[in-house]
C-alpha cells in the first residue's frame, strides 16, 4: 500500500508549519473541554498516554512553545503508581514512593498548562491510504500532524481452570485496589520484579506468598533481598498454578510442578509479565510504521517501545527526547 510519505506528498509538510508559538492563549486551559460528538478537529501534536513518557513530552513541547493535546485514560502518572518505592529514579537518593512519584511527574501537567484530555483512544489510524493519522476517542475523530504514542504496558494473559469462579474483586493484575489491605494473606502469582515490588508493598500487616514458577527468582538482587528480610513474604518454587476453586471465603490455589502444594489466600495478585499496549494502532497504521516513524510523524515512546527495558527514567528520558524531535523538525532541521 501507500504510506502519507511515499509519492508526491512532502513529509516535511504536516510539521513544518508548526508555530512552536501558535497555540499558546488557543487552548482550552488545563483541562481539554469536551468536543462536539462526531466532529474531526485538527491538531498538530497529540500524546497518547500520560505516564512518565507522555508527561516528559508533553511539557517539553509546552517549554518550546507547541500546545499538544494528552489523552490519558486513567489516572495520569502511570503505571509507576503501582510501584512499591523506586530506588532508581535520579534526585529521590532515599528512594521514593511509586504513588507520590507519580503524583509529582503529573503535577507537572498543571504547571506547563498541558491540555488533558481524560479519555480513551480507541483506535490510531492512517484514515485513507495516503494519511493523515486519525484517532477515534469516544464519539471524536481527531486529525493529528505528529503522535507521540506514549501508552506504555498491559498486562499479559493469565488464566488456570477455576480462575474464573474467584469473585473479581479478588483477583487483581496491580495492587492499587489492596493498598490498606491489613491482616490478610495474598497469594502472589510470578516471581520479576513487578511480583516482588508487590509483595514488599503489601508485607506490612499481611502474609504474602509468592508463586514462582521456575523457582529461579529472576527479581532484581535489591528486591530479592528485601523480600527475604521481611518475615511476612514467602517466595514457594518452583511452583506452578494448576487450578484454583473459591471455597468459604478464600481462594484455594493448588500447585504443581516441583513445588505440588495447596495454598489459600484471601486475594490473587496476578504479575507474569507485560507487553506493549498496541492494541490501538490500527492496520493502515501499522503497515506503514516505520516510514511513519523516520518521517517523524509517529513516535513510540518508554514502555510500549522498550521491550524488557522498562524504567521511570528511561521512559521520561525517551519522551523528552521525541519533543525536541518534533520540535526540530517544525523548524525545519532534522529532527
Ligand atoms: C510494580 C512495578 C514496580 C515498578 N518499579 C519501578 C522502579 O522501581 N523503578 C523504575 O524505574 N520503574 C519501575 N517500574 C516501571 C515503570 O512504572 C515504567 O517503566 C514507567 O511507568 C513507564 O512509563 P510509560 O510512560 O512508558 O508508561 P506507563 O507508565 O505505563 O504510562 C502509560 C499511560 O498511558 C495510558 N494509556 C494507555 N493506553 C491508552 C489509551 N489507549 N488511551 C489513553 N491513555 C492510554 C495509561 O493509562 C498510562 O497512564 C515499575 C513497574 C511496576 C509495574
Amino acid at each position: 500500500m501507500m504510506c502519507p510519505m511515499e509519492g508526491r506528498h512532502d513529509p516535511r509538510h504536516r510539521t513544518s508549519h508548526l508555530d512552536p508559538m501558535a497555540g499558546r492563549h488557543r487552548g482550552p486551559g488545563r483541562r481539554a473541554s469536551a468536543r462536539k460528538e462526531g466532529v474531526t478537529l485538527r491538531e498538530e501534536i497529540v500524546v497518547i498516554g500520560a505516564g512518565p513518557a507522555g508527561v516528559a513530552a508533553a511539557v517539553q513541547l509546552r517549554r518550546y512553545g507547541h500546545d499538544p493535546l494528552l489523552f490519558e485514560r486513567a489516572e495520569p502518572g502511570g503505571l509507576v503508581r503501582t510501584a512499591w518505592r523506586v530506588d532508581n529514579y535520579p534526585g529521590f537518593p532515599e528512594g521514593i514512593d511509586g504513588p507520590e512519584l507519580a503524583g509529582r511527574i503529573a503535577a507537572a501537567l498543571e504547571r506547563w498548562d498541558v491540555r488533558l484530555l481524560r479519555e480513551e483512544v480507541q483506535l490510531v489510524d492512517l484514515a485513507g491510504e495516503r494519511g493523515p493519522i486519525v484517532l477515534t476517542a469516544g464519539d471524536h475523530d481527531v486529525e493529528a500532524g505528529v503522535v507521540v504514542l506514549a501508552t506504555g504496558t498491559v498486562p499479559v494473559p493469565f488464566s488456570c481452570p477455576g480462575l474464573d469462579d474467584i469473585p473479581p474483586e479478588r483477583v487483581h493484575r496491580d495492587i492499587l485496589r489492596l493498598r490498606g489491605l491489613r491482616g490478610a494473606t495474598v497469594a502472589i502469582v510470578g516471581a520479576g520484579d513487578a511480583a516482588l515490588d508487590h509483595a514488599m508493598a503489601l508485607s506490612e500487616g499481611n502474609r504474602v506468598i509468592v508463586l514462582d514458577r521456575s523457582g529461579l527468582g529472576r527479581a532484581i538482587a535489591a528486591l530479592r533481598e528485601a523480600a527475604r528480610g521481611r518475615g511476612t513474604v514467602e517466595i514457594m518454587g518452583p511452583a506452578v498454578v494448576r487450578e484454583c476453586r473459591w471455597e468459604g471465603d478464600r481462594a484455594i490455589l493448588l500447585t504443581g510442578g516441583a513445588y505440588p502444594a495447596e495454598f489459600a489466600a484471601d486475594h490473587i495478585v496476578i504479575a507474569v509479565g507485560r507487553r506493549p499496549a498496541t492494541d490501538l494502532l490500527g492496520p493502515r497504521l501499522l503497515a506503514c510504521r516505520e516510514g511513519l516513524e523516520d518521517k517523524g510523524l509517529l513516535y513510540m515512546v518508554g514502555d510500549v517501545a522498550r521491550g524488557h527495558h522498562r524504567q521511570t527514567a528511561i521512559a521520561a528520558g525517551d519522551g523528552l527526547l521525541a519533543a525536541m524531535r518534533v520540535h526540530e523538525r517544525s523548524i525545519g532541521g532534522e529532527g
